[in-house]
């Protein structure tokens, strides 16, 4: 266990004049108050909280950050109060270590962080000081660290998973990458640990059997750059096994395919020796075109700079290279808690210290209007993800977008109000469909109209998560009323069929009754068949359903369960899944109204839609409510390729099945000497899991190509 002159020494080694005595004294405070609990490793509960601390200090985090850090279990954990903090440590640590323990409280209820109340008392905690997010960050780091400790599989599985939809993004959005892929790759293990080890074992091989290359390109590069008079540190490294994963998945490729497995990174002084080492490197070796990217003209939104270029290296290795400064190394590892630590300083601050800051406001905006969980995270990692396009407004303000932006974002991006009343574009002087995707470089002009509202369709258009939620809060909006408006219809009705007539009176009965805020809650409620007509006459006359044969008649008018529940189609229509394209939850879709038979449910690309090109009444925007965890499995057809050797058959199906989906049905389509095609009909859950699966199909060695199979 560290010791305290350690924590001490480790924090004076960046904070010269930290106060000494604070430190000591929360280090002593932390360690009677938990006393003897212990932790499920067995080790004595005040090492976990001092681990904490010292996370901090790699952090360069200040002192209050690190006493917060040693306290922060002491709330929620032991006999301590906040008064006793706000006694002992003072007002403004007493107020951090309060955040922390409100988001432990959250997350405790497991099953309600997802909900909207809890989410947005969530982002209201960590969007008041960042520094209360930085130390539950490092909570949850040293908690993962630990995770094999817990012995309840279920309890693992679910802290990875919230620490991979949630800390990791969270991490990666204020700029601190080297945390989260650290997160990621702890949750990796647990989450996926065949597909680490399938992944973990090709890198020992490819290592081996190259003998020390990232070493030897290591130092070629530095020989290289030191001849030409500059100098730089260089650092070579295997990326991680889930970076590599995810990359897989992203590019649909295969491990061999995978050029970037390696990445390398130079570090030098000044901006300008960035420049001159890129010019060393591309004289030297061969680039790959199109692979060049000055992140230090035009940084990232979240302030990360740096100079990307892929090059054919030394032993003739396509490799990527990272050039950047100290400073901007540093801003691209730690992010916020740079520009934090920075900032009182070195008067860093500065715009980039404001994007990091400005993304928790961002939050903290989407908890207000009322986000859920799934949204936002869904709208973080869309755009963590994706690389930027940098577009102009016709004044010659910049406005940097996920690549694959379309005017619609362009105008969100400019304003809200701008966006919901875009009529049309002008890129570079031209009308253009709002489809259009936007180049770098591009010069916008949203035109506008007051009478305009946002169309459901633009969702489709979209791609950062400040249209899409704009949209979806007015689509929703509307949907609502609409709902709302039936279910009074059919409370109505059913009233009648006892009769009896609905009130006011009545109505505020049943909200009273059935604990409803209001009467559009209760009829929007009613409108999607969440409550049971009885219990809503039941409600209003308890002696009305006395008599059976009134009650059967209620009963012919309740809903049935759904299948799987779509956005977009009033409750209690009929549809049904297209058989040619099997859409599965996740996929985008639109619904053909087809007389007789109700609504089918198609891909957004399958063949058939072709056929109704010209009849723009049938078509039916839908997408998928957020999928419930008991959603009922659909089926996934694949084409895939395996050797013709002997075990690849049951290799094929090992990968599946220990990826969770299940063989409806198997079939060979095409066989030669070398290969064979099967078509395999996999039960899956949603298209996050088929995507699994066919990763994990990818990067096995007997398996050829993967295609899902569509139209
Ligand atoms: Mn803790």
């Amino acid at each position: 266990m560290m010791r305290q002159y350690e924590l001490v020494e480790r924090v004076h080694a960046y904070e010269p004049d930290a106060d000494e005595t604070l430190l000591n004294r929360a280090y002593v405070f932390s360690m009677k108050a938990h006393g003897s609990q212990k932790r499920a490793s067995g080790d004595p509960y005040f090492s976990h909280p001092l681990e904490v601390a010292g996370i901090c200090t790699e952090l360069k985090l200040d002192t209050p950050t690190v006493v917060t850090a040693l306290l922060h279990d002491t709330i929620e954990d032991t006999e301590t109060t906040y008064e006793d903090i706000d006694r002992t440590f003072g007002k403004e640590i007493a107020a951090l270590v309060d955040g922390v323990t409100k988001l432990s409280k959250l997350e405790l209820q497991s099953e309600r962080t997802k909900d909207a109340e809890n989410f947005r008392k969530f982002v209201l905690a960590i969007s008041d000081d960042v520094r209360v997010l930085l130390v539950k960050l490092a909570d949850r780091l040293h908690n993962m660290r630990t995770l094999n400790h817990i012995p309840k599989p279920e309890k693992r599985q679910r802290i990875a998973q919230e620490t991979m939809d949630l800390y990791a993004p969270l991490a990666g959005r204020i700029g601190m990458h080297e945390l989260r892929e650290e997160l990621e790759d702890l949750s990796f293990r647990e989450l996926n640990p065949d597909a680490r080890d399938s992944i973990v074992k090709r890198q020992d091989f490819l290592t081996a059997e190259s003998g020390g290359r990232v070493q030897r390109i290591t130092d070629e590069i530095k020989r290289v750059l030191t001849q030409n008079n500059v100098e730089a540190w260089v650092r070579g490294r295997q990326k991680r096994p889930f970076s590599i994963w995810r990359k897989m998945q992203e590019k649909s490729i295969s491990f061999e395919q995978l050029s970037d497995i390696m990445g390398f990174r130079v570090v030098v002084g000044s901006v300008a020796d960035c420049y001159k080492a890129l010019g060393v490197l591309h004289m030297t070796w061969r680039t790959v075109p199109g692979r060049f990217k000055d992140y230090i003209s035009l940084k990232k939104p979240n302030g990360y700079q740096s100079l990307h270029t892929t090059i054919v290296g030394p032993d003739n290795a396509r490799i990527e290279v990272q050039i950047r400064t100290v400073q901007m190394n540093d801003i691209a590892e730690r992010g916020v808690a740079a520009h934090w630590s920075y900032k009182d300083k070195v008067g860093v601050e500065g715009e980039e210290a404001h994007a990091a800051y400005d993304f928790l406001q961002r939050l903290g905006e989407m908890a207000r209007e009322g986000e859920t969980l799934e949204d936002v995270i869904e709208n973080t990692r869309l755009e963590l993800f994706q690389d930027q396009v940098f577009c102009f407004t016709p004044k010659g303000a910049l406005i940097a977008l996920p690549k694959g932006a379309t005017p619609v974002d362009f105008a969100y991006a400019v304003h809200t109000d701008v966006g919901n009343q875009t009529v049309g574009a002008r890129i570079n002087g031209r009308a253009a469909p709002l489809r259009t995707q936007l180049q770098n470089g591009d010069e916008v002009e949203i035109v506008r109209s007051k009478s305009q509202t946002p169309q459901p369709a633009w969702e489709t258009m979209v791609v950062t998560g400040k249209a899409r939620s704009a949209i979806r809060r007015y689509v929703r909006s509307v949907h609502r009323a609409e709902i709302v408006k039936i279910g009074r219809r059919i409370a109505e009705k059913a009233f009648l069929q006892v009769d009896q007539q609905l009130t006011e009176k009545g109505i505020d009965e049943a909200i009273k009754r059935l604990k409803f805020k209001t009467g559009d809650d209760l009829f929007a409620a009613v409108g999607q068949g969440q409550v049971a007509l009885k219990e809503v006459v039941q409600a209003v006359f308890p002696e009305s359903l006395a008599d059976p044969s009134r009650r059967s008649r209620l009963t012919a008018n309740g809903h049935g369960p759904g299948l799987i529940p779509i956005r977009g189609l009033t409750a209690g229509v009929a549809y049904h899944l297209g058989e040619c394209c099997h859409p599965l939850p996740g996929d985008r879709i639109v619904g053909l109204m087809k007389a007789g038979q109700g609504v089918v449910v198609h891909t957004i690309d399958c063949d058939k839609l072709a056929e109704a090109l010209d009849e723009p009444d049938r078509w039916i925007d839908l997408g998928w409510e957020s999928f419930a965890a008991d959603a009922p499995e659909s089926t996934a057809r694949l084409d895939v390729d395996i050797k013709n050797e002997s075990g690849a058959l049951a290799t094929l199906c090992t990968i599946i099945a220990k990826a969770g989906g299940n063989i409806a049905n198997l079939k060979v389509v095409e066989r030669s000497s070398t290969f064979f095609r099967f078509a395999v009909d996999i039960e899956v859950r949603d298209v996050k899991h088929v995507t699994n699966i066919m990763t994990a199909l990818r990067a096995s060695p007997v398996v050829g190509l993967v295609e899902r199979v569509r139209g």
